[in-house]
């Protein structure tokens, strides 16, 4: 059967307009007979197809790679288009922690009591709630988060099966958010032999099987797709998915672009899509949230690949809708978060782009990692304070967070501790000028500060030619200096002046009148003094394409767009940060996809 399918793959460009022509004008290309099949004849536009397979998987992270393999595996020719030049997405940059429950043999091993019915029952419960009152899970879409719960054990197994090795420990809780509050569920994937992306070299031998790391699990996923002969086109850009009319009729194929030129590739039996999320389309965030402008360029991820909408721009032009919005701009979790390193465009806290990495000709600097919030000051495009620097980004629940933990009762809520864990919200508020945005955030600091840190304030830690970090011998010719894409007003000289000088005497005074940071510790007082970007960083998309169980996308009137698939950050309806629901969604779909009829 597969081996039949696999012939079938790529026809000429001649066969395809010779079939095309004989169906006559009307007919779609679909009409070109199967091997050991009656011809499926379907209406549609005039297409010259390039390329064929039975299903088209559209990105080669987290989502499409499982889809392609289960697909594969159940049978169908497998083409996956990638935009990128090599596999893996945000998974391959990620820390590899996957909240794998529901009765995994490693929580059976490690004596965890869990079932599905745990898990979905966790992933609904409408009590839970964040110190700032935002629930975790309260708008799951019930029958997203079923399918889910009682495939995520499998997809553990699955993931055992095809290659992926877990480091020891497991499962615990770390790097989870919104995973559940009743057990540990966290897995970690280890980062084993592979050059990281990161870095380009692999990790010392010694730490290599206890590292938790993205590249653990989708290296072995690729070996695992070229093995069964999923056939994988990098540099391949979805741009447009073909139906059979607008908003009607099956859905036939894509068009890619590859170095100038636009493929025509047929899906005989269906599309699925695995591309990432929208946090990278200005445009499209900003229907969630107006306040994240151009300036929130440093998405996390970036820029090993992006996050730009594609896949739910192309459904939404075939009448797709989208689904759970709510998820998106709920104030829990790491859908933005504040930045881990400063002084360079890609700042996310568990991400660090160092010389020797493939992409560190696009990413320019490794940043300044903060050990301690206390060196330095964050001020706005005007030089003002906006908030407690040592302050976080918002929380979101994991096992045991809740204690004690009643499933659905009201108490959950009651006897949690108010917090409004505004950082974010008081980096996002702009400058009050009527304009969205909450602009650059900068971290003002002296040449103590570097000292402290033990900061080295030259490329290529620092991007100073990107507009990135600044350095002055004065505090007035700092401000005058921040001059960049994004600083839309000129810092006032003598606002910065006037904020430090109320900072260092809030240090002499032990007391931040302004903003409550605890204890301030260190004037900024030595030259040379810097500015350092340290804005924002988006993150997460949990919200997107409205699917259903098996993972079919849905028109605006409910119904199934007929050979339409999507899972992963590009789906909505489920609010958990990351690979957990992009692995189980994809073998969802890829299971689905491969039971369509062959058209
Ligand atoms: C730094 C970092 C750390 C993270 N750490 C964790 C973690 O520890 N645990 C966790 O659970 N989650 C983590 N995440 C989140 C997790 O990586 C993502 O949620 C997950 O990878 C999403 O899977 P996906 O398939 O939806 O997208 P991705 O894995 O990003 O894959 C999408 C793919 O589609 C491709 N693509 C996009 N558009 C097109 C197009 N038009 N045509 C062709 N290809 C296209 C992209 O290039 C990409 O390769 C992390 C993310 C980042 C950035």
């Amino acid at each position: 059967m597969s081996m039949e399918r696999r012939k079938n793959d790529k026809i000429s460009r001649r066969q395809f307009l010779e079939r095309t022509a004989m169906a006559g004008t009307a007919m779609v290309a679909a009409s070109v007979a199967t091997q050991g099949r009656p011809a499926a004849r379907a209406r549609g536009p005039l297409i010259k197809w390039d390329r064929e397979a039975d299903i088209v998987v559209i990105g080669a992270g987290a989502t499409g790679l499982p889809a392609a393999i289960v697909a594969r595996e159940a049978g169908a020719n497998v083409i996956v288009v990638e935009a990128n030049f090599d596999i893996g997405g945000h998974a391959i940059t990620s820390g590899g922690n996957i909240p794998l429950g529901g009765g995994t043999s490693a929580q059976r091993k490690a004596g965890i009591k869990d079932s599905p019915d745990l898990l979905f029952q966790d992933l609904t419960d409408w009590s839970v709630v964040q110190p700032n009152g935002f629930p975790d899970y309260r708008y799951n879409d019930r029958e997203i988060i079923r399918a889910f719960a009682d495939n995520c054990a499998p997809a553990f197994e699955w993931l055992v099966a095809h290659g992926v090795i877990f480091t020891e420990g497991g499962p615990d809780t770390w790097g989870g958010t919104s995973v559940g509050n009743s057990v540990p569920r966290e897995m970690h994937s280890a980062a084993m032999h592979w050059p990281t992306v990161q870095t380009g070299k692999p990790l010392d031998p010694a730490v290599q099987a206890t590292t938790s790391s993205g590249n653990g699990l989708m290296r072995p996923l690729e070996a695992a797709a070229r093995k069964a002969g999923v056939k994988i086109l990098l540099e391949h850009r979805m741009t447009r998915i073909y139906r059979e009319a607008p908003n009607a009729g099956r859905v036939l194929g894509i068009v890619a672009e590859t170095r100038g030129a636009k493929l025509s590739i047929r899906a005989k039996s269906a599309v699925i899509i695995g591309t990432g999320g929208s946090t990278g389309n200005v445009n499209f965030r900003r229907m969630f949230d107006p306040r994240l402008t151009e300036e929130y360029c440093g998405l996390s991820g970036m820029p090993w690949s992006d996050q730009d909408g594609s896949g739910e721009i192309a459904a939404m032009a075939i009448g797709a809708s989208l689904w759970g919005l709510y998820n998106q701009t709920g104030e829990f979790g790491t859908n933005i978060t504040k930045p881990g390193t400063i002084g360079c465009q890609y700042n996310y806290c568990n991400l660090q782009w160092l010389p020797g990495s493939p992409v560190f000709n696009l990413a320019r600097a490794t940043g300044l990692r903060v050990a301690d919030w206390q060196d330095l000051i964050l001020v706005n495009m005007i030089g003002r304070r906006f908030y407690d620097e040592c302050a976080d980004q918002y929380t979101a629940n994991n096992a045991g967070q809740i204690e004690p933990y009643v499933p659905g009762s009201y108490l959950n809520a009651k006897n949690m501790r108010y917090d409004p864990s505004n950082f974010i919200n008081a980096a996002l508020a702009g400058i009050g000028d009527g304009k969205n945005g909450g602009g650059p955030i900068w971290a003002i600091f002296d040449g103590d500060a570097v000292a402290r840190e033990r900061w080295i304030s030259k490329p290529p830690s620092v991007d100073v030619d990107g507009g990135f970090f600044f350095a002055a011998q004065t505090i007035r010719e700092l401000a005058a200096r921040i001059v960049m894409k994004y600083q839309r007003v000129p810092m006032p000289p003598r606002n910065l002046e006037e904020t430090v000088a109320r900072y260092n005497a809030f240090v002499d005074e032990g007391e931040d009148r302004d903003f409550g940071k605890p204890a301030p510790k260190h004037k900024i007082a030595r030259p040379p003094f810097y500015a350092a970007w340290a804005t924002p960083v988006v993150h997460d998309t949990r919200a997107g394409l409205r699917i259903n169980a098996k993972c079919q996308v849905q028109d605006m009137s409910g119904q199934v767009i007929p050979g339409l698939y999507c899972g992963g950050e590009s789906a909505g309806g489920f609010s958990q940060h990351g690979l957990a629901r992009a692995i189980c969604q994809g073998i969802i779909a890829g299971r689905n996809a491969a039971a369509e009829k062959v058209m």
